[in-house]
């Protein structure tokens, strides 16, 4: 059992891919988190992260190898962040066919560009740790929290330039990725625009233990 999920930001991967290792417990090879983690242990990579600079290709595709190898290979595994771009996938191919492991499927989740935007530009959080969203959880009075009526507050990370920016880098990069994926009829395409747990049925209904 070994699978890949693919999804622009916004589409709830991190919490799909949660559900899914949990259900089916497989190992999660998340990317985002091999990051964090090799930051506290790595100077290369640490000062590598804080200047801001692109990690490359190759120590990407390393770090994906060694975690691969050393816990992915027997219980299966879910890779969440990788591959991003269609060079990476096909590193990654030589790295499963040097090993002799296949992928079962490559699930995708789409979302529509709107609705990502909304999802993550309509975000707004208060320091007391309330959330909200201007479009689907609204406050009751205009940019007060419910909760303790202070002024509520949007990241910078949520703002819709950055928004539409990420979604630039993704629709260049990892849009090309379903398409190699969809031609080695790997591709299965879940609809994003559901809930949580329907998404999350949409996908166990495709995982065959
Ligand atoms: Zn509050």
């Amino acid at each position: 059992m070994n699978y890949i999920l693919l999804g622009p930001p916004g589409a709830g991967k991190g919490t799909q891919a949660k559900n899914i290792v949990d259900k089916f417990g497989l190992v999660h090879l998340s990317t985002g988190e091999m990051f964090r983690e090799a930051k506290k242990s790595d100077e290369t990579i640490s000062k590598l992260v804080a200047s801001g600079q692109l990690i490359s290709d190759e120590l990407v595709v390393n770090m994906i190898k060694k975690h691969l190898l050393k816990e992915g290979v027997k219980k299966g595994f879910l890779l969440d962040g990788f591959p991003r771009t269609v060079n990476q996938a096909k590193s990654l191919d030589l790295i499963l066919k040097s090993e002799n492991i296949k992928i079962d499927a490559v699930f995708f989740i789409d979302l529509k560009f709107e609705e990502i935007i909304k999802r993550i530009s309509g975000r707004r959080i208060c320091s007391c740790g309330a959330s909200y969203n201007l479009y689907f959880i609204p406050p009751k009075e205009s940019n007060k929290c419910d909760e303790c009526n202070k002024d509520l507050i949007q990241r910078d990370d949520d703002k819709e330039e950055i928004v539409k920016n990420r979604l630039d880098v993704y629709e260049s990069q990892t849009k090309p990725l379903v398409e190699y994926y969809k031609r080695q009829g790997f591709l299965i395409e879940i609809d994003g625009s559901k809930s949580e747990s329907e998404v999350f049925k949409q996908i166990s209904e495709n995982i065959k233990p």
